[in-house]
Parts: structure tokens; C-alpha cells; sequence
């Protein structure tokens, strides 16, 4: 049996958007049961954007989402924290139009919800489980799910960048075996120190710092810390395909595998797999157990 969750109380945070540069405060609120992960834009009179695939409108350097002309770009790595701890419903009160990158992790998201505290709703938790294959291709690269009894991502990433490829590009990650917590999701998002020179001269990247990504030089690590795990890169990546797949609007129950995969080639998936109705089904474990479990506090001594 698994009911729905959702935080116990009010945690804030405030940060920089990576790719506006700006300042946002945000605030993570306890949502009722059904309600789902939502965003409320408070400097623009409170319109509600959902984190759901259908809302999805920019795809190119970070998820964003967009409705009835209001946006929230940079969700992709709140959402692979608030899929990792099964966090079902949340309001996601930000005053400007980009989540704050924090330090280009999860991890700060992790524990702001950890320090807000989790709490078991009423209602049984929703899991999106995959029944058939499907696949998507663009040029080289390609994503797919299939069946699974868990939560899994394998993938392969392909960069020239020698330190990249020292690091390991390949990866497969069964999260009933293995702790997102301890192992993705400290992984920081990374760039070559040219491009982002580059898009900062065109108003992009404009909050891209050494204190939310990795730096590359052309063969090295420019960060004076270094990295976080041996295959930082790798892993922030299968990190940035959890919250992307938090976008089906549950949890999904399935076996993500992909080669060069980004932003783009994944909602290209589950807009694939939403077309497809005949591939997935919504479950609740009402009697059995359900195959992914998720953090709780009594875990805590564990971890
Ligand atoms: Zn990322």
C-alpha cells in the first residue's frame, strides 16, 4: 500500500535563474491530495502553470513550461528532486519566471524538502507504468521506455571533451538499488566556459556561475573544487531524464534507456507515450506492495 505525499509545511528558498540572471524567491506549499506538483506565479497576479508534459514550450538549454502566456523555465531539477522523494502534490510559489539554480544540483532541493518534513495523504498514490515499448529517434540519438518492475535509467552520453570521457558516459541506475539521494543527486549541471562566454554576450546564461555548474575548459575542469562524483557529468544527466520524466505527472514504473539524449529528444518521448494510451495505465497499490519506495524519515539513519 503507498498513499500520496506531499510537505509538511511552508520551506523557501532564494536563488538565481541560471539562464535570466534574476533573483527568485520561491516557496514550496503543502497541496491537498490530487492536486499535483503546480507553479504559481506570483509576480503576475498568481496564474497556475502544472508540471505536465502538456504544458511543455522550451526544450533547448533547460525544461520550461508555459500557460495562457505565463512561463516557469528551469523546472527540470526541482522535479527530479520532488521525484525522487515521491513528492505527488506541491505549490510552487515563484515571484519571477525562472526556478532558482541553486548550486546547479538537486541537492538543495532534497533538503529543503526534507527540512519541511514529508507527510502520507489520504488518498492512494498514482504511478505511471509502462506496458509497451516506445521509442523515439533524432538522428543519432534515441530514448525509450519499456516495462519494468521499478524505476530504472540507463544511458549513454557521447561528448568529445577528454575529461568527460575519462569520467565515464555510460550509466545505469535501479533506483530500488541504488540512492538517488547519495548518488545523483549532488551531480551539478556543467558547459564549456567559451559557450557560455559566448551566450552571455546574447543575454543568455546570465546567472551561470562557478558556484552552480562545472566549467570546461577545452580539457580541463575549471572549477578549483573539482567534481563531486568521478562521472559528475553522466549522472547530472540521468538527474535532468528523472525530472523530465516527473513530467508524465506521476511517478513513472518503467525502464528509461537512452543514447545522447536532452530536454528535447524526452518530451519528444512522453509526448510519444502520452499519443499512445495503449502503452501505459495509472496504478494504485492499494493491497500489494509497490515496487519503488520512497524516502521517509525514519530512513534518515540509513542514508
Ligand atoms: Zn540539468
Amino acid at each position: 500500500m503507498i498513499k500520496q505525499r506531499t510537505i509538511k509545511k511552508t520551506v523557501k528558498a532564494r536563488g538565481i535563474g541560471i539562464h535570466s540572471g534574476r533573483i527568485v524567491n520561491m516557496s514550496l506549499i503543502p497541496a491537498e491530495a490530487n492536486h499535483g506538483v503546480v507553479f504559481r506565479r506570483m509576480d503576475v497576479g498568481g496564474k497556475l502553470v502544472r508540471a505536465h508534459n502538456a504544458f511543455v514550450n522550451e526544450v533547448v538549454l533547460s525544461t520550461g513550461l508555459e500557460n495562457q502566456g505565463v512561463k516557469v523555465s528551469t523546472v527540470e531539477h526541482l522535479m527530479s528532486a520532488l521525484s525522487a522523494l515521491g513528492i505527488d502534490n506541491v505549490i510552487v510559489e515563484l515571484d519571477s519566471f525562472e526556478v532558482p539554480i541553486m548550486d546547479g544540483s538537486s541537492a538543495p532541493f532534497i533538503f529543503l524538502v526534507q527540512s519541511a518534513g514529508i507527510s502520507e495523504q489520504s488518498e492512494y498514490k498514482n504511478f505511471f507504468v509502462i506496458k509497451e515499448e516506445v521509442r523515439v529517434e533524432n538522428n543519432d540519438s534515441w530514448a525509450q521506455v519499456s516495462p519494468y518492475d521499478g524505476f530504472k535509467v540507463s544511458l549513454e552520453i557521447d561528448f568529445e571533451h577528454k575529461k568527460i570521457k575519462d569520467s565515464g558516459q555510460e550509466l545505469s541506475i535501479d533506483f530500488s538499488q541504488q540512492s538517488y539521494l547519495k548518488e545523483i543527486s549532488r551531480a551539478r549541471t556543467f558547459g564549456y566556459m567559451k559557450d557560455v562566454e559566448m551566450m552571455q554576450r546574447q543575454n543568455l546564461s546570465l546567472g551561470a556561475s562557478m558556484s552552480n555548474a562545472i566549467a570546461l575548459s577545452d580539457d580541463d575542469v575549471l572549477n578549483e573544487d573539482g567534481m563531486r562524483y568521478h562521472n559528475e557529468f553522466v549522472k547530472h544527466k540521468i538527474l535532468d531524464i528523472v525530472g523530465d520524466l516527473f513530467l508524465l505527472g506521476s511517478n513513472m514504473i518503467g525502464h528509461y534507456e537512452g543514447y545522447k539524449t536532452g530536454h528535447l529528444l524526452n518530451d519528444q518521448l512522453l509526448s510519444a507515450i502520452l499519443e499512445k494510451p495503449e502503452t501505459w495505465e495509472i496504478k494504485t497499490f492499494e493491497k500489494e506492495d509497490s515496487p519503488i519506495h520512497f524516502y521517509s524519515e525514519d530512513w534518515q539513519k540509513t542514508l
